[in-house]
């Protein structure tokens, strides 16, 4: 089966597959994987990314940024050496990623958060590099900020989609954004399979895995990886009455119009 897909968002630098990277990058071509895009935490993991980048070029992409819970006492410096890094990389540099916020666990830093992610919004705009963001128990307060820039920003995946059909027309709302879907979506309990084709057009969706984390069900609970993708697929072409190669080529196009890349 000729069916070709990207993976928008898989942590492949992380410790998890230091035993055997190459064999998952392997396994992810042959499941139809044409390129893996790779989000960064902190400093300490856009330097690293961009690195393993260099030696898999036009397979893997890198993202430099701030996630929102790696903001903490020293968030100005990380931003201060992250947009260094960015300026120094710009021609490699795929996206700004990954950012947004993140009140789960803590508001310790809600604040710093939500300075953090709009200096960062700001660099999408000057750069045009798109955003990959990440939002949990938060969604009003990002978007608050990313309409003071929507008509300037070039774009991005709003990662992990997860929510119901009002909180999906809310974030479509931002016509250059399209939602990240992921393994939660064949999780027993998720309503994915019905909110997305009620409300979200697939001219609207990415593939991502969130890889070491989120593996599709009859994987759940193990660690996730790209050629894990295809379980996700199957169930969006059944959600949408479509074949499985049709949800790989739009979600491939969409990457390509978002990313303006490959
Ligand atoms: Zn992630």
């Amino acid at each position: 089966m000729d069916l070709n897909f990207i993976d928008t968002h898989i942590h492949i630098d992380g410790e998890e597959f230091d035993g055997d990277r190459q064999e998952v990058m392997d396994r992810a071509r042959e499941a139809g994987a044409t390129a893996l895009f790779i989000p960064a935490i902190d400093l300490a993991s856009s330097q690293r990314i961009l690195a393993l980048c260099d030696r898999h070029p036009d397979f893997l992409y890198p993202m430099v940024g701030l996630h929102p819970e790696e903001v903490h006492a020293d968030w100005q410096e990380q931003l201060r050496a992250i947009r260094q890094l960015l300026d120094a990389n710009r021609q490699k540099v795929l996206a700004i990623g990954e950012v947004g916020l993140d009140f789960y666990w803590s508001r310790e830093f809600e604040q710093e958060q939500l300075e953090a992610f709009e200096e960062q919004v700001r660099w999408s705009i000057e750069t045009r590099l798109p955003l990959m963001i990440h939002c949990r128990k938060a969604q009003n307060e990002m978007i608050a900020i990313l309409k003071r820039y929507a008509h300037q920003l070039p774009g991005g995946v709003f990662h992990c989609f997860t929510g119901n059909e009002i909180e999906a027309r809310e974030l479509l709302q931002f016509s250059q954004f399209v939602l990240g879907i992921g393994g939660v979506s064949t999780f027993k309990k998720s309503h994915l399979p019905e909110v997305l084709p009620a409300v979200v057009p697939l001219d609207r969706l990415v593939l991502e895995t969130d890889a070491p984390y989120m593996a599709p069900v009859p994987m759940r609970g193990q660690r996730n990886e790209s050629a894990y993708i295809p379980h996700i697929i199957a169930l969006l072409a059944k959600s949408y009455g479509v074949s499985e190669k049709e949800i790989g080529r739009q979600t491939t196009e969409n990457v390509e119009r978002v990313f303006k890349a490959k």
